[in-house]
């Protein structure tokens, strides 16, 4: 574990304490396994897409930092960023059909976009997530969210 300088020991137990609760907390959280997320996506194509994007494999990935997820159509393959574990199924689904949509049009122009209407939670979900990202870039927030 990664323990930041200057600590005194009292401060330290405390850190500790609570970087075991969070992970505890996170294990107990239920995800969907890859295979899952794969019938997930097949199931959200046929739904919003008439089974146009075949994705041939969709997994979490942990070195994803910057990207919620990311697509190669010239393999079918899809990845997600494990951040979104834990978040709403709704998010989770939007980046899904997001990276679904890339197997179709690559790009963001209208084509694509048009693509994404047929999901009636894609404003939600994209406002969700710039929530997150403007959270972690203020650093007073994550302190508060913290406590
Ligand atoms: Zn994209």
């Amino acid at each position: 574990m990664l323990i930041p300088a200057r600590m005194s020991e009292a401060e330290e137990k405390r850190w500790v304490t609570v970087m075991l609760d969070k992970l505890a907390a996170q294990e107990s959280r239920s995800v969907l396994g890859d295979r899952e997320l794969t019938e997930r996506a097949l199931h959200l194509s046929d739904q919003y897409y008439g089974g146009r994007a075949r994705p041939g494999s969709v997994r979490w990935v942990t070195n994803q930092n910057t990207r919620w997820g990311s697509c190669t159509p010239s393999e079918g393959s899809i990845r997600l960023s494990h951040r979104l574990q834990g978040m709403p199924e709704y998010v989770v689904d939007y980046v899904l059909l997001h990276e679904l949509a890339h197997l179709l049009v690559p790009g963001h122009g209208p084509g694509f976009w048009r693509l994404l209407e047929a999901y009636p939670r894609t404003e939600r979900a994209r406002g969700y997530l710039e929530g997150v990202v403007a959270a972690d870039r203020l650093p007073h927030l994550q302190d508060a969210r913290e406590e």
